[in-house]
């Protein structure tokens, strides 16, 4: 299930950072450090940062993480496999036609199958923290919501989740509903029962809005707040109340909801936190981003209130900004999906198969040091190294939607580097 990567990767314009570097593909943000974002601190965690400088923060993130359905059919306890779709009755349905393109997949698969190569990758990186878009409920719910898809893992699979030592799911995306309230309160207990935080979903407005905090070595942490935009195809009716659960809804994308936003977070940060704001926004196909994201996360990032923008929604990557120092990763793409041979030939040429983890460094003053990107190809639902034809195709394709952005994402032999212009 494994194949070695390529030589390592390296950015000449910044720090030697070799174990990190050592895996495969590999990209640099090149990023100057940006020392005058910070919102209020207070005291004790001023004092607070400098005892703990010297410390870096890795984090590994990635785009929707959809364990439901067909790839809930292929772990140890899959759940009851009925669908109400239009192009599929049973969830065992998306097993075959991945089955009928690339070949048979063993069931029941072990926790770690799906994640294939990823699993040694983050071994390898050590991340601080891992954070992912859960694109699925968790829930027993015999009862869908009246929409087109419906995702759902059972429960007693959640340590397909553990078994890649995810620390922190996002909830708020347009899947954590798909079976009701019941379904989404189930998905929080689920997740919290063996530890995992969640940001963006929660059991009142209040909930839904906090911040994932996750504590690293040196008493850095990182803080995890989770949006979702109706751009993404979050219903409004999702949205978390006073009173109701729901996810954390952004009102809209305008300038004044983003002040907001960002005022409130940067009102509660402390000096040394790692702040990433994680939105699904945006749509499915296509490499346009727009004007609006754009705008919102330079608004949040002039604040003060973002070290990483962690957006996701689309199928595949978009192109990645360096602004300020800060990483704007506009879209992830999907990470791990049931997509296989489903009837996606309409956007074969944006690669929906290929998948990319962005593993990020932060030094001890919050600058960005390091950004790789690690590919891997989906296939028999299980994720591969990229192969050397398609990191070439993903650097050729990555470059040409950051290049907009003023980042260039340069092969040189089997390296791939990030370089703002
Ligand atoms: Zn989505």
């Amino acid at each position: 299930m494994t194949q070695a990567r390529p030589p390592s990767l390296r950015c000449s314009a910044m720090a030697e950072k070799p174990d990190l570097s050592r895996r495969g593909f590999l990209a640099r943000g090149l990023a100057a450090a940006s020392a005058t974002m910070l919102g209020g601190c207070e005291e004790s965690s001023d004092k607070r940062s400098a005892e703990t400088m010297g410390k870096e923060v890795t984090l590994f993130v990635c785009g929707d993480v959809m364990l439901g359905r067909g790839i809930d059919q292929i772990l140890p306890f899959p759940s009851e496999p009925t669908l109400s779709e239009p192009v599929a009755s049973l969830a065992v349905d998306y097993v075959r036609y991945a089955e009928s393109i690339n070949g048979p997949i063993s069931r029941p698969s072990p926790f770690g199958y799906v994640w294939g190569d990823a699993l040694a990758d983050l071994h390898a990186a050590r991340p601080n923290a891992t954070i992912v878009n859960l694109e699925t409920s968790i829930t027993k719910s015999k009862n869908p919501a009246p929409k087109l898809w419906n995702y759902k893992m059972s429960p007693a699979n959640i340590d397909c989740i553990k078994v890649a030592n995810v620390d922190c799911c996002v909830l708020a995306n347009n899947h954590v509903l798909d079976w009701g309230v019941k379904g989404l309160l189930e998905t929080l207990s689920t997740l919290e029962g063996k530890d995992v935080a969640v940001a963006g979903a929660g059991a009142n407005r209040n909930e839904a809005a906090a911040p994932a905090i996750i504590d690293t070595d040196g008493d850095r942490r990182v803080v995890v707040y989770g949006f979702a935009a109706t751009t993404s195809g979050v219903p409004g009716a999702w949205a978390a109340t006073n009173t109701s659960p729901g996810v954390n809804l952004l009102p809209s994308l305008s300038r004044g909801t983003a002040v907001k936003v960002a005022r409130r977070i940067a009102a509660s940060r402390r000096r040394d936190d790692i702040v990433v704001v994680s939105i699904h926004w945006g749509s499915n196909w296509g490499y346009r981003v727009d004007k609006r994201h754009r705008a919102f996360a330079h608004t949040l990032i002039d604040a003060g209130a973002c070290d990483l923008l962690h957006g996701h929604s689309s199928h595949h990557p978009l192109g990645i900004e360096i602004y300020r120092g800060r990483p704007i990763l506009y879209g992830c793409g999907d990470f791990i999906n049931d997509y296989e041979g489903s009837g996606m030939e309409d956007y074969e040429r944006y690669r929906g198969d290929l998948s990319i983890g962005y593993l990020v460094r932060f030094g001890n003053d919050r600058a960005l040091t390091e950004l790789a990107l690690l590919p891997y190809q989906m296939r028999r639902f299980q994720l591969h190294s990229a192969s050397e034809i398609d990191i070439a195709w993903l650097q050729s394709t990555l470059d040409r939607e950051s290049m907009r952005f003023g980042t260039r994402i340069i092969l040189r032999g089997s390296q791939l580097n990030i370089v703002p212009q």
